[in-house]
């Protein structure tokens, strides 16, 4: 399997069966508590990433091996922003004539400007995008996006998209230290919000390794003025625990790789999904992971984190706090 994933616990969406629809850290953000890392180069090309068919072949063949009850959603998610897909539209009605389950797409909302990514969205039984700024200026400094995706264009999108939609658009809010937790700065995401007029808004906090090292959750505090900030539809939504399927996967190698890419893990998490084999093989598939070149250990947070070896994630003394985008880190072609 190469574009689809899991089931994964999701924080919002039960077991869900992950449709990565893009290569590694293909973004138009380069959020600073982004888990993949940093986002070198921003692109804002929309197209063919990989083949539409492969993708669907594999999301067709995992559907067929799980049993019922096993998998909660199908979701859009993985190695930077979906809708990057020029096909995404495509794949979704292909999968819905394949399975009952809900379909979600996770994504960060700057290209709903876009009628035509509005439109290949419709279908989606609930669409995630991230509102974690009611200014420019503070977008600019937590998602640092390619220079066309601008806040104007995002705000415009989101509202849009709602007049049009009629499934659940639950807008996700991550709270970082400092930033966004401020009682200015939600709001300013407040009111965005009260234009926006999402079903739900779920406050998140960087729990996995974020792309900075200065990166730090909001504290209780923070989470409590949020909630009372950001209106009744908010709710702070916990991180998940539980089994990551592994199976689908030609040995356990590729299976890890598979999920630490979308999804970096903590070392006990690694240990869980491990649980079949015996302390001795654990030990040795974590030496062979971490001896093949194709993983990295990241610590963040305080924590050591599992994560693909091609993620960029600078040491302290690279990680600056609230750089946006230099002309080479931006490709020349992009949406205008
Ligand atoms: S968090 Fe999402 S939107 Fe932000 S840089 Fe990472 S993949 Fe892109």
């Amino acid at each position: 399997m190469n574009y689809v994933f899991g089931p994964v616990p999701s924080r919002r969406l039960g077991q869900s069966l992950g449709i990565d629809t893009i290569p590694l850290k293909t973004c138009n953000w380069n959020c600073v508590y982004c888990q993949l890392g940093r986002t070198v180069p921003l692109t804002n090309d929309r197209r063919e990433y990989v083949p539409a068919e492969e993708i669907l072949l594999e999301a067709e063949q995992a559907l067929k091996s799980h049993m019922t009850g096993e998998i909660d959603w199908v979701t859009f998610v993985g190695s930077g922003e979906p809708t990057l897909h020029g096909r995404i539209g495509w794949l979704i009605r292909q999968i819905k004539t394949m399975t009952d389950k809900p379909i979600a797409v996770i994504t960060n909302g700057s290209l709903l400007y876009l009628p035509e990514v509005r439109d290949e969205l419709m279908v989606a039984d609930a669409i995630l995008p991230t509102l974690d700024a009611g200014t420019a200026m503070l977008y600019r400094k937590i998602n640092r996006p390619h220079p066309q995706a601008t806040f104007e264009r995002l705000v415009d999108g989101l509202i849009a998209f709602r007049e049009e939609y009629r499934g659940k658009l639950w807008v996700e809010v991550m709270l970082v230290r400092g930033l966004n937790d401020t009682p200015q700065a939600l709001e300013d995401i407040a009111q965005i919000l009260q234009r926006v007029k999402p079903d739900a808004v779920h406050i998140n906090l960087p729990t996995r390794p974020p792309a900075e090292t200065w990166v730090q959750p909001t504290d209780d505090e923070g989470l409590m003025r949020a909630i009372s900030i950001l209106g009744n539809t908010a709710e702070v939504v916990h991180p998940a625990e539980g089994g990551f399927d592994l199976s689908g996967y030609e040995n356990v190698m590729d299976a890890i790789i598979g999920i630490i890419t979308r999804h970096p893990m903590r070392q006990d998490e690694l240990e869980r999904t491990l649980i079949r084999l015996s302390p001795g093989q654990v030990k040795e598939a974590l030496t062979a992971l971490k001896n093949s070149g194709r993983a990295q250990i990241v610590d963040r947070l305080g924590v050591h984190f599992w994560s693909a070896a091609p993620s960029v994630y600078p040491d302290e003394k690279h990680s600056q706090r609230t750089k946006s985008p230099s002309s080479s880190q931006v490709k020349k072609r992009g949406i205008s």
